[in-house]
């Protein structure tokens, strides 16, 4: 931003951004381009509450009521990575919250759609997302681990919350050669992270991308609510 002097200022949510994409998402071995752009351009001190504006780039999640949380950047980043999104690829996220992470997978994909099951979170992300010019994203109020059938098969599909297993609604709607990313764990708060490559209409192939803590994924395919 240009100010009177004429010397370039950044503001301080700026700079923080740019503080947490170096200290906290590239110098922990996060390197895809694309995510770093994404990370560098969504103003996270929009998806958090008045009360936490201070706090929107600390290294950590944030209540965002509901009992809820606006996930951790750099597990957003290592999550979105992991995707291995393209610019002509079409995107399903499980768990709206904020609309922080459907920004950032916006800036990384042809559409993303996304599914919340709190209507009040998905009305200010739904409200939140169109001021903020994300065109390319739709907000649906829903069980997300049943999916979106009619909007099927999706490039990518990731869960921001964390499930017993992974839901088979979500395996159904992948296409060949698309890439889940959820946490997967026994515990309703302790989780691993998978991803999941159908390589084939009926092949799988799953990886472990380490350890997590994410909100529980409540839902027909996920834990009892
Ligand atoms: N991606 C979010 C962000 O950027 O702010 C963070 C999401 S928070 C960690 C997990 C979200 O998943 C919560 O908002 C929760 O209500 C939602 N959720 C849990 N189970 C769900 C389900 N079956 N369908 C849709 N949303 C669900």
């Amino acid at each position: 931003m240009s100010r009177g002097n004429g010397q370039d200022h950044e503001t301080r949510f700026e700079r923080a951004r740019r503080a947490m994409v170096t200290d906290q998402i590239a110098r922990r071995g996060v390197r895809d381009p694309n995510v770093l752009r994404a990370m560098s351009r969504v103003p996270r001190e929009r998806f958090v509450p008045p009360d936490s504006v201070d706090f929107a780039y600390d290294d950590r999640p944030l209540p965002i009521g509901h009992g809820q949380t606006i996930s951790q950047p750099y597990v957003v980043a290592l999550m979105t990575e992991a995707l291995e999104l393209g610019p002509g690829d079409r995107v399903l996220e499980i768990g709206t919250g904020s609309g922080y992470a459907a920004a950032v997978l916006a800036e990384c994909a042809r559409e993303v759609d996304t599914i919340e099951r709190h209507e009040g979170l998905a009305a200010s992300a739904r409200a939140r997302l169109a001021e903020l010019g994300y065109a390319n994203v739709r907000v649906r109020v829903g069980d997300g681990t049943l999916g979106w059938p009619e909007a099927a098969p999706f490039d990518a599909i990731v869960a921001t919350a964390g499930g017993p297993t992974v839901p088979r609604a979500l395996l159904a709607q992948l296409a060949v050669g698309g890439r889940l990313v959820m946490p997967v764990g026994a515990m309703k708060n302790a989780q691993t992270l998978v991803r999941v490559v159908r390589t084939f209409d009926d092949r799988f192939e799953e990886d472990d991308l380490g350890g997590v803590a994410f909100v529980p994924l409540i839902g027909a395919q996920g834990w009892e609510a």
